[in-house]
């Protein structure tokens, strides 16, 4: 604990950035991060979280708005006067120096004693278990070696804030998980006020205390992971969160029943949309479950199965919807974003999520059960998420 844990770690103020040539990257962003949290900002290419950590990092300015890092305003310091790490994608090692040197290299140019140089070498060494490796070159080493090789040389500065940039996404899918989980039990251990960037939601969602969604320089929603899975402000975090992806559709609903695209969803008493009319329904892949497989009272839907992914425990069964008219989904959230599409075929998709023990074929009829409790509503105009008829009862969701 520090003394000065009453304060907020990080305040972003109004903070924005317009670049020459007159592109918004960020639009007066404000947000505190909490001393010792975890913060994620995660969101697709282009929407502005590497800007925004730069600006925090002092390794680009400001076009308006403050920036305070606990409660000292660094608007217009320069990095080395922040009191910052950064760790970058490319682990930027110097080639020729050892991993001790490149470990105690940024202490010795800010001309910390050699004595504590060793210290913190030592202590950075066997909190990343590179112990062994210390009078290796970095060319030696795997590539999550490297990776701790640079998280090890933001940790031995011994910072306020530490700020990642995709620390991640140059090592292979088996390392980058083990390194994630590292990265998490590295933070209980040191409790350092974190900023990470990625784009990968399941990162995102598994390294973050709290998470900011970011599209077009803004920030959609902050919350917690499970705030965000469970009840997202709006279409586009609604489509973002989650793997598979959200299914998004038009739909009508009368007297509580939900209708679209020529399926229907009896009315759920305890969560339904406020009133009749055109909404858009999100169903979470996962809502839905094979018919053998789910609880006798939910309704049931009757699907053909276009494409079948078969993932060991779980299957993701593609089935085709009816067309619709207006593709609001689509104009609120682009082409790409709204929905998956198989190439060649020109229909809409949903997916649903069951169980791999029903052994659903590809081009088979099946049956699937829709857990209508927990459907999603939004806004058909502007996405925002629809209040419900709160749920009465409590467990109403089959899986998490
Ligand atoms: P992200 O990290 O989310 O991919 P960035 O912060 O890198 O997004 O970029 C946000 C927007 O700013 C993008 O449209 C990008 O093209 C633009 N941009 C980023 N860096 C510069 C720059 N140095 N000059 C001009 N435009 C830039």
């Amino acid at each position: 604990m520090r003394a000065s844990d009453h304060e907020p770690g990080i305040v972003l103020d109004g903070v924005s950035k317009t670049y020459p040539g007159g592109i918004e990257a960020v639009r007066a962003v404000s947000l505190v991060v909490e001393p010792g949290e975890f913060m994620v900002f995660v969101g697709p290419s282009g929407c502005g979280k590497s800007t925004l950590l730069r600006m925090i990092a002092g390794l680009e300015s400001t076009s308006g708005g403050r920036i305070e890092i606990r409660g000292r305003d660094v608007t217009n310091l320069p990095p080395r006067d922040r009191d910052i790490a950064m760790v970058f994608q490319n682990y930027a090692l110097y080639p020729h120096k050892t991993v001790r040197k490149n470990l105690g290299f940024g202490l010795k140019v800010r001309h910390v004693p050699a004595e504590e140089v060793d210290r913190r070498v030592t202590e950075a060494a066997r909190l990343l278990a590179l112990e062994n490796v210390l009078d290796r070159r970095p060319n030696s080493l795997s590539g999550g070696q490297r990776q701790r090789v640079a998280i090890g040389r933001a940790i031995v500065r011994e910072p306020t804030v530490f700020l990642m940039d995709e620390p991640l996404s140059n090592l292979d899918a088996t390392l980058r998980v083990g390194m994630r989980a590292e990265l998490r039990a590295l933070h209980s251990r040191l409790n350092v006020t974190t900023v990470y960037v990625t784009h990968d939601q399941v990162e995102a969602m598994t390294l973050g205390d709290r998470v900011a969604v970011m599209r077009d320089g803004n920030i959609e929603q902050v919350g917690a992971p499970q705030a965000l899975y469970r009840s997202p402000a709006n279409v586009f975090v609604a489509s973002f969160i989650g793997s598979p992806m959200m299914n998004l559709v038009e739909a009508e609903v009368r007297g509580g029943n939900v209708i679209f695209r020529g399926l229907e969803i009896p009315a759920h008493p305890g969560r339904r949309p406020p009133r009749d009319g055109q909404t858009i329904v999100g169903i979470r892949p996962e809502s839905f479950e094979a018919d053998q497989f789910a609880a006798a009272d939910l309704p049931r839907v009757d699907v053909v199965a276009t494409v079948v992914e078969e993932l060991g425990s779980e299957s993701h069964v593609l089935f085709p919807v009816e067309p619709s008219d207006a593709d609001l989904v689509a104009t609120i959230l682009g082409e790409t974003q709204a929905r998956r599409r198989i190439p060649g075929d020109v229909r809409t998709f949903l997916t649903a999520k069951v169980d791999a023990r029903a052994g659903v074929k590809t081009g088979q009829r099946v049956r699937l059960a829709v857990d209508a409790s927990a459907l999603h509503f939004f806004d058909p105009v502007d996405g925002a998420s629809v209040p419900q008829v709160p749920e009465s009862s409590p467990g109403g969701s089959p899986r998490g």
